[in-house]
């Protein structure tokens, strides 16, 4: 009996969740009707253009400001509660770090106000940092900054960790580097919500990929899953049609020119196709090609805007 019972899945329960959740600031609605739950040691890649929505979530969620309609909750709790705060680290965008203290002092500083921090020699060495400890912050270049960054957000061995742009300006040694981490983080039990605009860096991490455009979440699935829904391909040719002719096209993304021809996203490939040979016959150079990630969030993305002209 006791055997049945423990095979018997428990559910999982969301770190985090935001549930029917509405912002405005000011008349732009920022956050438009939002349904997303975080589970343990998942990371999560938040994507979409600028102003789409994505600080404004994370901000709900850090407790930094709350919804006008619907609920969040971290750990089941109100995020502005202290137990919630203590295990919750951030890096943000926008950051002011006294330029005087060394980076050892800030770390010090930072994991004070944290119960059981990471010692600070594994703190330097995850953030790749040991032979930085005694140098000034101001000192740094941008991308031994950001470093500090994230050692800073890291360092309250937080079980729900938010990382906005991290590897922004960092060189691909960096960038790599923190990758490792992120990923030695979740290895011990941290939840991660990643923003970035580098989509190598979404397919390489998240397990899970949330696209958001104008406040709503446009998409939401695995990074294979979010590439399957845009029909998966891009056509490629040389045409006398101008993008606009194209993009009125049924089945067409965002299209482009490149290298004189144009590279439309196709979001039915096939009648796409159909439509294209039968208003241009003396369409050239066609090709047809997978997407990839970018692609498919640009088709996503620019489809929405299309139906909402
Ligand atoms: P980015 O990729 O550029 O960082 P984002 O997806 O994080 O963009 P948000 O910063 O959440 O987007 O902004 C969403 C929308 O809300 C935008 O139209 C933005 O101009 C607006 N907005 C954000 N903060 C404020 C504010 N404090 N006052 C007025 N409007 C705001």
């Amino acid at each position: 009996m006791n055997e049945n019972v423990s095979q018997i899945p428990l559910p999982r329960l969301p770190v985090a969740r935001v549930a029917a959740a509405g912002k405005s600031h000011g008349k732009i609605q920022a956050l438009d009707n939002i349904d997303l739950e975080l589970y343990p040691r998942e990371v999560m890649a938040l994507l979409g253009p600028n102003g789409a929505g994505k600080t404004t979530l994370v901000n709900l969620l850090l407790g930094l400001a709350s919804p006008d309609s619907g609920e969040v909750a971290v750990f089941g709790r109100d995020p502005r509660e202290i137990a919630v705060r203590s295990r919750v680290g951030a890096m943000l965008q926008v950051s002011g770090v006294p330029p005087t203290l060394k980076v050892r002092e800030h770390l010090e500083l930072g994991s004070a106000y944290y119960p059981r921090p990471f010692p600070l020699p594994e703190l330097l060495r995850l953030a790749g940092l040991e032979a930085l400890a005694e140098r000034q912050y101001g000192q740094l270049s941008g991308g031994q900054k950001q470093r500090v960054l994230f050692a800073l957000a890291v360092c309250g061995r937080p079980s729900l960790l938010f990382l906005d742009e991290p590897t922004v300006g960092l060189d691909v040694e960096s960038r790599r580097a923190l990758w490792a981490a992120i990923e030695q983080l979740v290895d011990g039990g941290a939840t991660i919500l990643l923003t970035t605009h580098y989509l190598e860096e979404a397919e390489r991490l998240a397990h899970r990929v949330a696209v958001l455009d104008r406040g709503r979440i446009v998409a939401l699935g695995s990074p294979a899953e979010i590439k399957g829904k845009v029909a998966g391909r891009k056509i490629l040719c040389r045409t006398r049609l101008s993008l606009a002719e194209i993009a009125a096209l049924p089945g067409a993304g965002a299209a482009v020119q490149v290298a004189g021809r144009v590279e439309i996203a196709g979001v039915d490939t096939e009648n796409l196709l159909r439509a294209l040979l039968a208003r241009d016959p003396d369409l050239a150079e066609l090709e047809v090609r997978p997407l990839g990630l970018e692609e498919a969030l640009q088709s996503l993305t620019a489809s929405r805007l299309g139906k909402a002209a």
